[in-house]
């Protein structure tokens, strides 16, 4: 699996990972399948694993903590803080629930969820900061900014930088080209593509079939490799099924030509 430098901070990461959004919510066979799933995910390279207090009320995380217990060394755990929990002290409580059900002792990447123009941003921040401090969180993201409000974030963090900005990007929802993109690899933040198969209303009928002959790719694999082709980019699709995620852990094993990137994207421009 190809790997990218996650922020500034010399530390490789998968440019494919594994997202866990409405993961955790069932029992019996499909619990058992993914966490099958999320384990397969990681013995194929997707060591990147990204939950958030709010999937589930917290079964996400806690069936990610059940999947990776015997494969922590390995795996690079990103979680999130719910926009509600933004005052200082819920920060640190919520992170500490967040590493209790994840059955770990710190967490890799912690990311703001959404921003909260309620809560001044230096409290986060701080509470942040002193989460790097105490050895909770290694790094720290946020989710949803905009460039403004990512600027704002890192001025609030003066003893760490801000690792990477996760939203919303896919070969259909391109609205971060114009201004974040640019604005993430200028600053060297990383990009955590989401949704990028499109929640799973993959166009089929719109991705040219010559193209995944040639690359024997199917259109999810196609779409990945699409969305990572830019320096900034690593993406977390959402890995549940399987099947699925044996797919999608391929997608990246060749690279599409620059003139067929240009392609597809004028195409769904
Ligand atoms: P997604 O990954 O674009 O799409 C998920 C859908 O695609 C599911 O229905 C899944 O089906 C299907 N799928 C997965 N692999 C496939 C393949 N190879 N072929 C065909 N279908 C495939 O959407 P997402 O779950 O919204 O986004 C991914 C992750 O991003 C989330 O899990 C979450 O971790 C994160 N996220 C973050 C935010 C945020 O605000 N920060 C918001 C949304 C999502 P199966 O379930 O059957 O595999």
């Amino acid at each position: 699996m190809e790997t990218r430098e996650l922020g500034k901070t010399g530390e490789r990461v998968p440019i494919v990972g594994m997202g866990t959004w409405a993961i955790g919510n069932s029992s019996g066979d499909q619990r058992r399948e993914e966490i099958k799933a999320l384990q397969r995910g990681i013995e194929l390279g997707m060591k990147f694993i990204d939950t958030a207090e709010i999937y589930g009320h917290g079964r996400s995380e806690s069936l990610v903590g059940d999947a990776i217990r015997e494969y922590r060394g390995e795996v690079f755990l990103a979680t999130k803080v719910a926009p509600e929990n933004f005052a200082y002290d819920d920060v640190i409580r919520s992170c500490e629930t967040s590493i209790q059900r994840l059955g770990v002792k710190f967490v890799d990447l912690y990311q703001l969820h959404w921003p909260n123009p309620r809560i001044p941003i230096q409290e986060t921040m701080r509470a942040m900061e002193q989460l790097v401090a105490t050895g909770k969180t290694r790094y720290v993201g946020v989710s949803n900014f905009s460039v403004e409000q990512t600027m704002q974030a890192q001025e609030s963090l003066p003893r760490s930088e801000i690792v990477s900005n996760q939203v919303r990007y896919s070969i259909t929802s391109r609205s971060i080209e114009t201004d974040l993109i640019p604005f993430c690899n200028k600053e060297r933040i990383t990009v955590i593509a989401y949704s990028p198969l499109d929640t799973g209303n993959i166009p089929i009928s719109r991705i040219p079939k010559e193209m995944l002959t040639k690359y024997e790719m199917t259109p999810a694999q196609l779409m990945l490799n699409w969305v990572t082709f830019q320096e900034p980019i690593i993406t977390i699709p959402k890995a549940g099924r399987l099947s699925h995620v044996e797919e999608n852990a391929r997608s990246v094993d060749t690279r599409i030509s620059q003139s067929d990137y240009n392609a597809l994207s004028k195409k769904f421009s």
